[in-house]
């Protein structure tokens, strides 16, 4: 456990907060978003009352503070993700805007009848749809890599889905279901042998693990602002400079060109190029200093602790009758995400009781009907760890599981 746990608690302003039933707060659903430190929130309050204008337009100080401020906050996260260049760091809305951007700006150019796509059945609808939409559009087909009984991708199986045909690899680094940390170093290298690009959704995994696009040989990364302790309506989308810089725009407006004419414009230089009109700039810069918190906090702290939650979540839902538990019971293949089901229980009914003991977590098909549907459940209840949750959340949590238990036997 960390040593200054209590004083990381103190920066969540949250997590200190009683519900308006009197409960106090256990919030155990940081993978549908997580909280932000007091650092972040005064970083937004500081744009708003010191320096907020528009971005990259005027020469005025406001307008030089603020790009300032937002490149600065690229160039953070550029370093955190260990890219090449801070062009290579597009600011979208967050992980769906930056699929779908590459789903479409990259799908519909590059596609062709017959391509295909690999995915799997354990990932994020927003990791799922847009590939879809765009292959039935482009004629291209998708190819499921098959889940293992413990809920992990059959390498196997990939390996033998590769072909010549394949042109994309899509994954996510950590399921938001399983709590599953998929292999994405090895899984990028034989997508490249193969002469695929290699697609890592980031949404799970980022906040929790630490990454490395050069190294991991990642062509395109996406993360969202505000499950990294950041705002949310904030996101990234890491691209390879070679393929961002031969994407095509995606959508189209001021600030992604370099000319228009009556019949014709010419695009901006990265990142711009990509970054139609007004971006999220508060979220921007405040997402900067989110990383800057989790840089300083440290990666090893942040593992050492969520190892150290998953292994006492996972010892004591275990003990509890009548629960099942999805994903890999092995701690090293696993991130602090946990879903279940309790036999007889809607998992409706089941959140709904946590939530009466003050406990928050997440119940339905977590936008994954299609691995819901490969474990043949219609839904399920999902507590989502983070480096501030403690023991006893946990313990909370399995009293809580044990009151719902009886009033819904
Ligand atoms: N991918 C994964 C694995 C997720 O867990 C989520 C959100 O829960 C997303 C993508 C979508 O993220 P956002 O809603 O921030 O775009």
């Amino acid at each position: 456990m960390v040593a200054n746990l209590s004083a990381i608690r103190n920066d969540f302003p949250i997590l200190q907060r009683s519900l308006p039933n009197g409960k106090p707060l256990v919030y155990l659903d940081s993978g549908a978003s997580a909280q932000r430190p007091q650092v972040v929130i005064d970083k937004i309050s500081e744009v708003y009352e010191q320096y907020y204008s528009n971005v990259h337009r005027g020469v005025h100080q406001l307008g030089d503070r603020v790009t300032t401020e937002m490149e600065s906050a690229r160039s953070r996260i550029q370093n955190f993700i260990g890219a090449e260049h801070p062009e290579e760091v597009i600011f979208t809305s967050g992980t769906t805007m930056s699929i779908n951007l590459v789903a479409q700006a990259w799908g519909r150019h590059y596609l062709k009848a017959g391509d295909e796509i690999i995915l799997n059945e354990m990932e994020h609808h927003a990791n799922f749809v847009p590939w879809q939409v765009v292959a039935q559009e482009q004629g291209a087909v998708l190819k499921f890599i098959q889940l293992t009984p413990d809920g992990r991708l059959d390498l196997e199986h990939y390996q033998s889905l590769l072909s010549a045909k394949t042109r994309m690899v899509s994954v996510t680094g950590m399921s938001n279901v399983l709590g599953t940390i998929n292999p994405v170093e090895e899984m990028a290298r034989l997508a490249h042998e193969a002469g695929a690009l290699f697609f890592v959704d980031g949404a799970q995994s980022v906040p929790h693990l630490p990454v490395n696009v050069v190294e991991s040989e990642i062509d395109f990364l996406a993360f969202s602002g505000h499950k990294i302790f950041g705002p949310s309506g904030i996101g990234v989308l890491y691209g390879r400079q070679a393929l961002l810089e031969n994407l095509p725009p995606f959508l189209f407006g001021g600030n992604m060109i370099s000319e228009v004419h009556l019949d014709e414009s010419k695009w901006a230089r990265l990142p711009a190029r990509f970054e139609a009109g007004t971006p999220a700039i508060t979220q921007a810069i405040a997402l900067g200093t989110a990383i800057d918190y989790v840089t300083e906090l440290g990666f090893d702290a942040i593992e050492a602790q969520e190892h150290h939650l998953s292994q006492y979540a996972l010892e004591k839902l275990l003990a509890v009758p009548d629960l099942e538990i999805y994903g890999p019971q092995e701690l090293a293949e696993r991130g602090a995400i946990f879903s279940f089901n309790i036999a007889g229980a809607h998992p409706e009914d089941l959140a709904t009781l946590l939530d009466r003991r003050g406990i928050a977590v997440r119940h339905g098909h977590h936008c994954t009907m299609p691995l819901h549907q490969h474990l043949k459940i219609p839904a399920s209840v999902r507590a989502s760890l983070c480096f501030y949750n403690t023991t006893e959340d946990i313990d909370a949590l399995i009293e809580a599981i044990d009151f719902a238990r009886q009033r819904l036997r």
